[in-house]
């Protein structure tokens, strides 16, 4: 078993809120990523489930059973860092057999071990290596085979691929899903990457100044984000947010564009409003009757696509285009808006209304 609860968790650093009731369930298996910016409270909500910090309320649950009040060393979590020194004069083999010789095991018990997550990082044949003698990419790897060869309740991850340059990154996810499926074992695993994040959770949690916003897979998230905050941390480019409002069977933007409104759009005439639109529901392509009016404003070449920034009144739309999408900046165009998939959300509140 390895689920993991926190309820209602609370901790001040003098006037700063690091965590202002945080609640999450994490089931036993599960691939969880806490998702947020830089001091969102992600870090101070890992160091809860491990009880390194003392809180201010809250309480935490492992397996079904209270630990709020347990030290570190008996919740049974192993917690892995974004920088996780190796010994140096050890080899690869006796880093990564470590954590089991501490804890006495027994000698075939370790080296089954380390054989096997050696076998699942690929890294069979670099462990009569020293750290010196290991790529920075290698050196992770045997880092995370350390952290991974205890079988805790949980693991506990705090941006452990953030110094890896970013082909590696992208190999790394793939080989921690793949990991994880092996394992079976319960991750914690937080990231200000969204990619990161829709790319391996099962669940994410969004956190933000120390609130949870939202949880639910990748695609909940993306597809339908809670509020516009949701909306504009997930996704990349970004959503682009218009100010508008509903009147009658029209959305009429500030900037003096009219589009059809959609059926699902329970907005109150007149209404403060902001339409979501992502850059793939929308195009610079003659497709379909709901447009809008705008002038070009760069083109954000990507290889397999390019990124047509259009301005509509005084705000910017990012559309998706194909590669070969050409323009002159200030070149007058219309962009095609897919209403079915945008999304609205109160002005004021933030909250979604679709
Ligand atoms: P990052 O992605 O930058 O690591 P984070 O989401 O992990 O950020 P936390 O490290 O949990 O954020 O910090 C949340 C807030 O609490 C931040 O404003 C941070 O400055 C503050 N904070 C965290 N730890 C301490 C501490 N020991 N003393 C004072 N303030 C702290």
């Amino acid at each position: 078993m390895g689920t993991v609860a926190v309820q209602g968790l609370c901790k001040s650093f003098g006037k700063v809120r690091a965590l202002d009731g945080v609640t999450l369930d994490v089931p036993d298996g599960a691939f969880f990523v806490v998702l947020g910016p830089s001091g969102a409270g992600k870090t101070t909500t890992l160091r809860a489930i491990a009880g390194l910090d003392k809180l201010d309320a809250g309480s935490v649950h492992l397996d079904g059973r209270d630990a709020t009040a347990d030290a570190p060393a008996v919740r049974d979590l192993a917690m892995v860092f974004q920088n996780y020194a190796l010994y140096p004069r050890h080899t690869a083999y006796e880093n990564i057999a470590s954590p089991l010789r501490a804890r006495r095991r027994p000698a075939g018990e370790i080296a089954a071990a380390v054989e096997r997550m050696s076998g699942l990082l690929h890294i069979e044949r670099l462990l009569h290596r020293r750290p010196a003698q290991l790529s920075g990419g290698e050196m992770q790897r045997v880092a995370l085979a350390r952290a991974l060869v205890r079988s805790p309740r949980a693991f506990l991850m705090d941006e452990p691929l953030t110094n890896l340059d970013l082909k590696l990154r992208v190999e790394m996810r793939t080989e921690l899903t793949r990991i994880h499926r092996s394992l079976g074992a319960t991750f914690v695993y937080v990231t200000n990457d969204q990619v990161e994040a829709l790319s391996m959770a099962d669940q994410v949690a969004v956190l933000r100044e120390g609130t949870v916003q939202q949880v639910g897979t990748p695609t909940e998230v993306y597809e339908r984000p809670a509020n516009q905050w949701v909306a504009g941390f997930v996704g990349s480019p970004p959503i682009s947010l218009l100010a508008c409002h509903a009147e009658g069977d029209r959305l009429v933007g500030e900037a003096g564009w009219t589009l059809p409104r959609p059926r699902w759009a329970t907005a109150a005439d007149g209404q403060a409003l902001r339409l979501g639109l992502r850059a793939e529901d929308l195009s610079v392509e003659q497709r379909g009757d709901a447009s809008l009016p705008g002038e070009l404003y760069g083109l954000e070449p990507l290889g397999d696509r390019t990124v047509v920034d259009v301005r509509v009144g005084t705000e910017i739309l990012k559309v998706k285009a194909r590669p070969t999408v050409t323009g002159t900046p200030g070149e007058r165009l219309r962009v095609t808006v897919d209403l079915d998939r945008a999304h609205l959300f109160d002005a004021g509140t933030g909250l979604s209304l679709s």
